[in-house]
């Protein structure tokens, strides 16, 4: 199949331990964890056993440290995660409002992932690669753009495929050329995976219904669409399925959203069922949210299974 690879932010996160109104109120916090969207979802497929890999950069520092140890640990190849000596890993804080949404601060534009560079151990990674996978928040890094265009250009010549999840962030810059990349992937995409409004990034449509039948018109083989608490669907030329969340008690939502993209990614490419990848990635995603920090619940098919035979699905 050859490995999965992504490209991306890698960073720590520091997060709030209370609900507050700002991150004066909301003290004390905790931290740092292992982060970054992509990096977060290239450990969770690396978790499941399928070979995964990640072109990134850190700082040569602590905080660089403690992720690739952790990517490297799971399973990960970190051959091609440069280390800058001129710029910091970035940071992200994180707290939650009461209506459980969520605020980053985020230190990344200036940091080590912006450093992130087309060089010989790159491309010797994208020359074995057999699916790219790309995070929306990595477009917000200039430096992604060529790389993603080389890898994909790459992959497809090989026959293989293309994912996209638009988890583009407010906080993070948004311009021009950052939307006109997005607009490109999604044309490309094999597999979109969008929660809740970020359907509507990908395709501004009346109605979800409307935005998924275009999608699935231009030539997207499947969209799968993240529910939260109300579990995942699956949209398909065939039709639809759908299944539904486990019941867990949330402790810290961010991360569930790379778990569940791996996790049904990674099945699919293993050849599971669209029902079963979806009964993994939501048992990924519910998982994840039980665990503070967001790459800590990142889970083994092992894991899954037990979880799976243990946990009542709403
Ligand atoms: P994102 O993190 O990208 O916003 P979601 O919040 O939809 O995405 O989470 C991804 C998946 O993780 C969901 O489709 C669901 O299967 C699972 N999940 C997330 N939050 C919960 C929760 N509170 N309870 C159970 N499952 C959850």
């Amino acid at each position: 199949l050859g490995p999965t690879i992504t490209v991306g932010e890698i960073l720590v996160e520091i997060m709030a331990t209370t609900i507050g109104k700002g991150f004066l109120d909301a003290q004390p916090l905790v931290g740092p964890f292992p982060s970054g969207a992509p990096a977060i979802f290239i450990d969770q497929v690396a978790k499941l056993g399928g070979q995964a890999g990640i072109i990134a950069a850190v700082g040569n520092d602590d905080f660089g440290r403690l992720n690739v140890e952790r990517l490297r640990r799971d399973g990960a190849d970190v051959s091609a995660i440069a280390v800058s000596s001129d710029y910091p890993t970035g940071s992200a804080f994180v707290r939650y409002a009461d209506d459980g949404t969520r605020d980053f601060v985020y230190n990344i534009a200036r940091s080590a992932a912006g450093e992130i560079d087309l060089n010989d151990s790159a491309r010797a990674l994208i020359a074995r690669a057999g699916h790219l996978h790309v995070m929306g928040s990595a477009l917000s890094i200039p430096a992604v753009w060529p790389i993603i265009d080389y890898a994909l250009g790459e992959i497809k010549k090989r026959g293989g495929t293309l994912s996209l999840d638009p988890n583009m962030r407010k906080e993070l810059a948004a311009g021009e050329e950052t939307g006109r990349q997005f607009k490109a992937l999604v044309a490309a995409s094999d597999l979109l995976l969008p929660s809740g409004d970020e359907l509507f990034v990908a395709c501004p449509a009346a109605s979800a219904d409307e935005a998924i039948n275009t999608l699935l018109a231009s030539g997207i083989a499947e969209i799968v669409v993240k529910r939260g608490q109300h579990g995942s669907a699956l949209h398909t030329n065939a039709g639809r399925v759908s299944r539904p969340a486990f019941l867990v008690e949330e402790i810290d939502p961010t991360g569930a959203g790379d778990c569940f993209g791996a996790t049904y990614l990674t099945c699919r490419r293993l050849g599971h069922s669209a029902e079963q990848s979806l009964d993994y990635a939501n048992a990924a995603g519910a998982r994840n949210v039980t665990r503070r920090g967001p790459m800590e619940g990142t889970s083994t098919f092992p894991e899954l299974d037990q979880f799976i035979a243990a946990t009542p699905r709403k």
